[in-house]
């Protein structure tokens, strides 16, 4: 087996900025890669949340000489050795990242995103050079980072440092694109070229993701159900002409889990742990979580947890229209979200209606997310659409069970339960409506009053094993794929 070198860039990774998925996908994935052999090194920005907290950081001796809008910026890189391969750089300019948060704020995008990630993409190329890493491959994530494979087949074309490098672009979520003002195009410093149909115009602006597909080699998205939905017009958010042309070279692959952090065996956040021999430690969680949203309600009542942004993608449209009617049911409902104000607004307010039977927190609280994962008996994910989706697999693995909108990585992963058979992890439904919904929250239900029933399922749903190693295996497929092209 070829030993890769592998750059891995993404504007968030677990545990130094989490604002999602993205996050907990780029502190494993490249961990995983790295453990089958692999030479992986991280790049993300140096925001606040990485200056704060208490990593242990050091400097590269040199600077990195970046020119942006006219001016020669040079800034320290740091690096975090967090004891093992990968080792983690950040990209430093306290202009662009010292900021409370990652991309903006509950009231919309910091204004500057496009210089922020020009600035960040352009680093991704010029660290390689400073740190003398030079990538076989280079795996870009989202928008954030999709102008770099553009830069590498422009301004870099015909640098021999990167003249056998190959790009790797995986989208995360389609929906977000970083679509920017056509003027950006300068501040990119692209060749202006690059500004046409079959470059990055779109609709006389510039698309970022719209680069990232079109100048990578191989494309990947997180599920191969998601990766047919985004080549059609309902979930291709204007790219999916764009995605059909390189329909040859999308791969999906499944996201995967790390155990050794979401697992009810050994959670250290959780009131007790258990697992599939012994579940009984999931009362205590259970009681601590009623105790937490102050629900009055016996722990026999079913308790439905979610935990998510607060985006129109995950459903809360139809969860909010058919709350009167899962008040009137017998179950408990506790939901841990942050994101948009009117989702914010709209669900502080039901939480005071139905106080006692809807525990609402409005945070971005990782702990909590633990308890509410092995507290809950059921996880609701009711997604417009959703490209993979973790907390179906981290429920499956704390015996919770999920009900979910057959969409995406929700519908490849989740099978729907055969009280029959016996077979299955979960619930799932098919229209987005509030009352297919309210159906898939039913039949959970009822499955649930049947307790050897509910029990058997709950052993299938603990059994699954999504773990990172069989996705890494094929991401190192598709580097090798992309590698042997002329
Ligand atoms: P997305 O990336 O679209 O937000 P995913 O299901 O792929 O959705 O990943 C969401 C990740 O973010 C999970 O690890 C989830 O636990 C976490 N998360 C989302 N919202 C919150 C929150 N308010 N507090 C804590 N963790 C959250």
């Amino acid at each position: 087996m070829r030993k890769l070198k592998i750059l891995f860039a993404s504007s968030e990774v677990t545990p130094f900025a989490k604002t999602g998925g993205l996050a907990d996908v780029s502190a494993s994935l490249p961990a995983a890669i790295a453990s089958l052999g692999h030479q992986v090194r991280v790049i993300m920005p140096m925001y606040r949340s990485v200056m704060k907290g208490n990593f242990k950081l050091r400097s590269l001796e040199k600077s990195l000489d970046l020119s942006h809008r006219g001016r020669l910026i040079k800034d320290k890189v740091f690096y975090s050795e967090t004891g093992r391969n990968p080792l983690i750089y950040f990209i430093k300019r306290d202009e662009f990242f010292d900021r409370d948060m990652l991309y903006g704020t509950s009231k919309g995008d910091y204004p500057d995103n496009a210089d922020r990630f020009i600035f960040f993409s352009k680093g991704i190329l010029n660290l390689c050079k400073l740190a003398g890493f030079q990538p076989d491959v280079i795996h870009c994530n989202d928008w954030q980072t999709s102008l770099a494979p553009v830069y590498l087949k422009s301004l870099y074309k015909n640098d021999p440092f990167f003249c056998n490098a190959r790009t790797i672009f995986t989208i995360h979520n389609l929906a977000y694109q970083g679509v920017f003002p056509e003027q950006y195009m300068a501040v990119s410093e692209l060749p202006p070229e690059f500004f046409s149909i079959k470059g990055l115009e779109y609709y006389g602006k510039i698309n970022f993701m719209k680069g990232g597909i079109l100048f990578s080699d191989i494309i990947t998205t997180v599920s191969g159900k998601y990766a047919r939905e985004i080549q059609t017009s309902e979930y291709g958010y204007g790219l999916d002409g764009v995605l059909r042309e390189r329909s040859n070279d999308i791969y999906g692959v499944l996201n995967g889990v790390d155990y050794t952090e979401w697992s009810p065996e050994t959670d250290s956040h959780i009131a007790a742990n258990y697992n599939p021999e012994d579940i009984s430690g999931k009362r205590n969680c259970k009681e601590e979580l009623i105790e937490i949203f102050e629900l009055e309600g016996s722990v026999k009542t079913p308790v439905i947890g979610i935990i998510s942004r607060l985006a129109d993608q995950k459903g809360f449209d139809i969860l909010a229209n058919a709350m009167d009617e899962l008040m009137r049911m017998k179950l408990l409902l506790v939901l841990l979200g942050k994101g948009d104000e009117k989702y914010e607004e709209k669900f502080s307010e039901l939480g005071k209606k139905y106080k006692g039977r809807l525990g609402v927190k409005i945070a971005f609280d990782t702990v909590l997310a633990h308890k509410i994962e092995a507290g809950s008996d059921m996880f609701l994910m009711p997604s417009r659409y959703e490209p993979c989706g973790l907390n179906q697999m981290y429920s499956l693995k704390y015996g919770t069970i999920p009900i979910v909108r057959a969409t995406g990585g929700l519908e490849d992963t989740i099978k729907e339960f055969d009280p029959e058979t016996e077979k299955g992890n979960g619930f799932k439904f098919a229209e987005y409506s509030p009352r297919a919904m309210v159906t898939g929250v039913k039949k959970a239900s009822e499955a649930y009053q049947n307790r050897d029933l509910w029990l058997r399922l709950m052993r299938n749903a603990m059994k699954e094993d999504f773990s990172w190693k069989t996705s890494a295996l094929k991401y190192i497929d598709i580097y090798n794929k992309a590698l042997n092209r002329i």
